[in-house]
């Protein structure tokens, strides 16, 4: 891989395949795999994979997600939360193993990612913090962290992956089931984002279907243009 970020252009993605060369379960609910994989494209943070999982008679079930990664990272690393009965994310925390093979394809979707020079805020919320990790670090590797800010929201510190790497990258973190002497319990307020906003050209926004609404209603009502807002929900992709 070389040249810069900038270079990354669109392109058909082809199945390959990745191995698991880490795995971690940070939190009961949440598994991190860090995958070699084949023939691998650059990628823009925001941008994600689809891992497709084969049985013995062929039958197939894909999923998408996120990169966490800086494309600069040898590996590629996700973040997936296991669902009850979700029929991927479960394999993947309970089953999937150091060394598994995965068919995997990626990286996809232009539209959220973060292009590196645009002044940008992520308002993101529980496991829809894995892209904002990926622009996170990108950022810091090109020393462009004046340019882009995050804003996570999870009931408390435990929920919210990769919390203790952004409060270190300067993030708003805000606990809607825990109190802290900064803040009291709650969603993020249009008070603490009207001055995270000062300059920001682009905002994204991911998480679930639910918080996806809450953080939308929230920048119209602080005067965030619509163009201005892009969204991913982490809902189900079949
Ligand atoms: C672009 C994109 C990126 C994504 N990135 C990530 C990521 O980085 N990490 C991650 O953990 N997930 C991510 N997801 C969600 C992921 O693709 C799956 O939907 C999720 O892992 C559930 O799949 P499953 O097979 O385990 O559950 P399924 O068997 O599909 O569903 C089991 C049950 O859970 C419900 N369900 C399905 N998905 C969700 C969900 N996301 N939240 C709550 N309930 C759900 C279903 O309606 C069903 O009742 C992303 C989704 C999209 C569209």
């Amino acid at each position: 891989m070389s040249g810069s970020i900038d270079d990354v252009r669109a392109l058909e993605t082809t199945w390959t395949t990745g191995r698991i060369i880490e795995k971690e379960l940070p939190t009961p609910s949440t598994v991190r795999l860090r995958m070699h994989v084949e023939d691998r494209h650059r990628h823009r943070p925001g941008q994600h994979y689809l891992i497709r999982l084969r049985a013995p008679d062929d039958y197939t079930a894909q999923r998408s997600y996120s990169i966490a990664s800086d494309e600069d990272d040898p590996l590629v690393e996700f973040l997936v939360e296991r669902l009850p009965d979700g029929e991927v994310s479960e394999f993947l925390s309970d089953v999937a193993e150091v060394g598994d093979v995965l068919e995997m394809r990626g990286p996809i979707g232009r539209w959220f990612t973060w292009d590196t020079t645009t002044p940008a805020l992520c308002l993101v919320g529980g496991t829809g913090v894995v892209p904002a990790v990926a622009m996170a670090r990108t950022a810091r590797r090109l020393d462009r962290g004046s340019l882009l800010r995050v804003v996570a929201t999870a009931r408390s510190p435990r929920e919210l992956p990769y919390a203790e790497e952004l409060a270190r990258a300067g993030a708003t973190l805000a606990w809607t089931r825990t109190d802290t002497d900064q803040r009291p319990a709650g969603p993020p307020t249009a008070d603490e984002l009207a001055p995270l906003l000062v300059g920001a050209e682009v905002v994204f926004v991911c998480g679930s279907a639910r918080f996806a609404a809450y953080a939308e209603d929230l920048l119209l009502g602080c005067g965030v243009a619509p163009g201005a807002i892009r969204v991913e929900r982490f809902g189900p992709t079949g």
